[in-house]
């Protein structure tokens, strides 16, 4: 018999939903969901899943291990493969209904040659140079004969409104799109938040959908078990390298959590827990699989008590200096998930 995980990871589904909502009705076009890396941390079916329901109809995800894990969980349910297709990948992905998103000439004779005639998405890169077809030599008669359903591009620097690359990129997307003829989609979660300018015919929101971005509701909530509670004097030191020293007799309480759980050493004296509502902040450095948190000031805990980990993503972030992105992907496998 397992033993029940000493931490957990509440995940809020109805959150999830109502931010798909709130960035659908902020685009105002037809809303996709990126859900690779495991729906950022977050269990990449219960998300599909969930946001089918509202009605979304298209996924992202990276490779085609991912698009296997998802493809055919609903009739019209679309997974696209952002990375493309290689030769490693053609003989399990012609078995797989999922679409690749074709970003180089490599990937189109490939796809053209053993793709079976099946759609694809394409990606165009309009200043980025992370993937895509360079926008300056892009021209149609590529595709001829393809089954293409979308043309993409991305973003470089949506979360900076003021960036000028922004425009630029909208600017030369909007050449690609008009060029081919078909639906064309630009904006990630910040770039739905550039305008109706940016929207085209589809948008791909990813960390909005999780709870990034601030103004969007929380979906992620961790809590883990307390292991040990103790009485420190004045004076003493707490943790890995003493970091914290006891301004005055304190009561510590060790909880099962660390940065294998991706709670980083950024949360070392900065993060908190939330006893009884109030805050109890980290003292000293974060380890492996401990924190210590400071619980003078809140209600007592015991070991096997459940304590709440703040995880609001913008305020996790300045925090610990940790990107909302990897704080969410980092989380882990050790929590249970459990889906509200
Ligand atoms: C990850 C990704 C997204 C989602 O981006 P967010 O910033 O998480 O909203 C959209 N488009 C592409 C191409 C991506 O790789």
């Amino acid at each position: 018999m397992i033993p029940p995980s000493p931490l957990r990871l509440r995940i809020d589904l109805d959150a999830l939903a109502a931010n798909w909502r709130q960035l659908r009705a902020l685009a105002g076009v037809d809303t996709g969901a990126a859900v690779k890396a495991n729906g950022y941390g977050l269990g990449a079916k219960a998300v599909t899943d969930r946001l089918y329901v509202e009605g979304c109809r298209t996924v992202y995800v990276s490779n085609w291990q991912e698009a296997a894990a998802l493809a055919g969980r609903a009739p019209d349910l679309r997974v696209k493969v952002l990375h493309g297709i290689d030769a490693a990948d053609l003989p399990a992905a012609l078995s797989i209904d999922a679409d690749p998103v074709l970003g180089s000439p490599e990937q189109v004779a490939l796809w053209r040659a053993h793709g079976q005639g099946r759609r694809c998405d394409i990606m165009v890169d309009t200043g980025m140079n992370r993937l895509g077809f360079d926008w300056r030599g892009f021209c149609t008669e590529m595709f001829a004969g393809m089954d293409v359903d979308t043309v993409h591009s991305h973003l470089a620097c949506a979360d900076t409104p003021e960036h000028p690359l922004n425009g630029l990129q909208r600017d030369r997307f909007e050449e690609v799109v008009v060029a081919l003829g078909i639906r064309g989609a630009l904006a990630n979660t910040a770039g739905i938040f550039l305008g109706l300018d940016y929207a085209f015919g589809h948008v791909r929101p990813g960390i909005g959908l999780y709870g990034g971005s601030a103004g969007l509701h929380q979906v992620v909530f961790p809590t883990a078990r307390v292991i040990q509670c103790r009485d420190v004097p004045a004076g003493d030191a707490a943790g890995y390298g003493a970091t914290w020293t006891a301004p005055r007799d304190s009561r510590l309480a060790v909880l099962n959590l660390g940065y294998a759980d991706g709670y980083l050493r950024g949360f070392s004296n900065t993060g908190a827990a939330l006893v009884g509502g109030k805050r109890a902040p980290v003292v000293g450095r974060v380890s492996m699989d401990m924190i210590i948190i400071d619980i003078t000031d809140t209600h007592a805990v015991a070991p096997g008590d459940w304590v709440d980990i703040p995880y609001n993503l913008a305020e996790a972030a300045a925090q610990s200096g940790i990107s909302e992105y990897e704080l969410l992907t980092g989380l882990g496998a050790r929590y249970e998930r459990v889906y509200t």
